[in-house]
């Protein structure tokens, strides 16, 4: 109960794996990490950043949450764009939700959850914005599916709006904001075509002069 054994015979047998392949890959590693992408993706325990996209520690910077939101007052998340932006200088932020996200089901509902409701009102918000074509969609799943794909839209334009990056546009550093979905079903991520990558794609209310 106290030590989870399992965990650190897994941890050793998966190191000496990486070393097999790459005896230097831990010392190069420790020495600095260099990733050229941020992700900020859903807390659920079936979509690991780097394992579906098939990428190596020191890759990909990540930040998740339950349902990939970037909340303005969010200290954390908004420290981490901050910090991959201005000093590890990424050059792509990806948002990836995934459908049939947990958080946006129990967002389109009216039962309550306890504190997670605070979290989850601003899925709720994108839901009263769009709730025709929420409603007239009359399946289930693919009610939940097309508020997951609003959500990452939502919040690939929370991203844009912070002044990070668009200080870092107004500096001249290239970073292109990407908003994908994933399907637990078929384990393949789909581009939701809405990437941003200067202050003129964004909306004028929230352009900084
Ligand atoms: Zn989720």
């Amino acid at each position: 109960m106290r030590v989870l054994s399992n965990f650190f015979e897994n941890n050793r047998n998966w190191a000496n794996r990486i070393k097999k392949q790459d005896p230097d890959f831990f010392s190069k590693l420790s020495k600095q990490q260099n990733p050229e992408y941020l992700w900020i993706g859903c807390s659920d325990s079936r979509v690991p950043a780097s394992e579906i996209v098939d990428m190596m520690p020191g890759e990909i910077f990540v930040h998740r949450n339950i349902a990939n939101l970037v909340i303005h007052t969010d200290l954390n998340c908004l420290s981490v764009i901050q910090y991959a932006v201005e000093v590890l200088k990424v050059k792509h932020i990806i948002v990836s939700g995934h459908y049939g996200c947990g958080g946006v089901k129990a967002a389109l509902g009216n039962q309550e959850h306890g504190l997670i409701d605070n979290w989850l009102r601003n899925i709720k918000d994108i839901y009263r914005h769009n709730q025709q074509e929420i409603d007239e969609i009359e399946d289930e799943k693919a009610k939940v599916d097309r508020l997951c794909e609003m959500n990452v839209i939502a919040q690939v334009a929370n991203v844009c709006h912070t002044t990070i990056v668009q200080n870092a546009w107004k500096s001249g550093q290239q970073l292109a904001v990407h908003g994908w979905i994933y399907s637990i079903d078929d384990g393949i991520i789909r581009d939701l075509d809405v990437c941003i990558t200067n202050p003129d794609e964004i909306a004028q209310t929230h352009r900084i002069k």
